[in-house]
């Protein structure tokens, strides 16, 4: 049999997997993919647990249970003074990659063009590309990953069907602020183009800087799916369970593709988040968890030879080593793997046509033994 060319060709194997495989492999400190090596809160998980004794196992509701879907409503009002409607504004998913998935399915055609910044998180362009859609690419660049909303509006033409935000940012760990917002929403004003602002991170934020939700901008607000996960905010990345809100009409189009997708998403988790979600705590405190990781390897890492800006956002820092190799980042992190123990994520996995800046991304959601015994090594590179 031959097979038909593929939809992805030339596409390689997610850099996570790869820099994770070769963390065990070699039994390295895995400062690359991003997840926290240090358990869930037990208060979580017991309501998990009650909740799956207590029979909540078969198939929840299509959008994700009601409970769920009105606390994730009151999130909205507390957190950004707007609302979503629980009954036909909210769709809880598995994890914010099926939501961006979801997305870009219920909307992109074949020849509609995407903008996207990159570095970008890796889902965008190949989920664009499986629609038919062209992704059009604006590099950005180290150390502050910059927008310039004139190269943006420039790229702007009657295909333009969405341009793809993500704050706080991966890889870089920067934030877009308010003024960023209003240049997205003066360029997209009088146009039909519409936003998918990948949030994943907005409890993520130092230095008392603002989470700025596309919600809080009406003119973004009714033209954006927002997508966010429960796996970043909760500690627990293999849960794979995110949600993604946007007005009646977006909404709309997204459940029809939803519910051939995944139809509904695991029920336990629903029921045991909804009610952790009733603290509001669990959320508002994370920047400040996180901010104190930020510095402890910051501050660990003050004697070495990497160059970083302190991230203002999410739980990565992305380093300079060019004071310490002329390599290409791929080959300086699978040595850094494999010779010194530590792994981190090469950035040009994430560029257009994979552009080398000589920058790496660190993972600080580890234990902080985990923190102090990788910089131990990297202060002596
Ligand atoms: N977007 C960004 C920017 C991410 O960093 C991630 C994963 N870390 C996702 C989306 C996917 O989230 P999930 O694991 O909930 O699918
Ligand atoms: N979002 C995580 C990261 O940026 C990885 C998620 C994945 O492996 N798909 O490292």
């Amino acid at each position: 049999m031959q097979l038909p060319p593929s939809k992805l060709p030339g596409l390689e194997t997610t850099i996570f997997a790869v820099m994770s495989g070769l963390a065990i492999k070699h039994n390295a400190l895995n400062l690359s993919q991003g997840y926290p090596n240090f358990p869930s809160d037990p208060v979580l998980m017991d309501l998990i647990y009650e909740a799956m004794k207590t029979g909540k196992n078969q198939y929840a509701h299509m959008l994700g249970i009601p409970e769920l879907r009105r606390a994730i409503s009151r999130k909205f009002e507390l957190l950004y003074n707007t609302t979503y409607n629980p009954d036909n504004e909210i769709t809880v998913t598995a994890g914010a990659t099926q939501a961006i998935y979801t997305a870009l399915t219920a909307v992109i055609r074949p020849g509609d063009e995407v903008i996207v910044f990159r570095p970008a998180y890796d889902c965008y362009v190949p989920t664009v590309e499986l629609n038919g859609g062209k992704a059009i690419s604006v590099q950005l660049g180290p150390p502050d990953y910059k927008i310039d909303w004139e190269e943006v509006r420039s790229l702007v033409n009657s295909r333009t069907r969405m341009i793809m935000i993500n704050t706080p940012h991966n890889p870089s760990g920067t934030v877009l602020d308010r003024a960023d917002l209003l240049s997205l929403q003066e360029i997209v004003n009088g146009t039909d183009i519409m936003i998918l602002s990948d949030e994943v991170y907005e409890h993520i934020i130092f230095d008392d800087e603002q989470h700025q939700s596309v919600c809080r901008f009406p003119d973004l607000r009714s033209r954006s799916f927002i997508t966010a996960s429960f796996g970043k905010t909760f500690h627990n990345t293999g849960w794979k369970i995110g949600y993604c809100c946007a007005p009646k009409d977006l909404m709309e189009e997204f459940v029809k593709v939803h519910q051939f997708n995944v139809f509904s998403v695991n029920h336990p988790m629903q029921v045991g988040i909804a009610k952790y979600l009733e603290n509001e705590d669990h959320y508002l405190k994370l920047g400040e968890f996180y901010q104190k990781k930020r510095d402890l390897f910051l501050s660990l890492m003050q004697e070495s030879r990497f160059k970083m800006k302190p991230s203002k956002g999410t739980y990565f820092q992305a380093a300079d080593y060019s004071q310490i190799s002329t390599e290409g980042d791929m080959d300086f992190t699978r040595r850094m793997t494999i010779e010194h123990g530590v792994a981190s994520i090469p950035i040009s996995a994430f560029n257009l046509d994979k552009k080398d800046n000589h920058m790496i991304r660190f993972c600080f959601a580890k234990t902080d033994d985990t923190l102090k015994r990788a910089a131990e090594i990297l202060c002596r590179l």
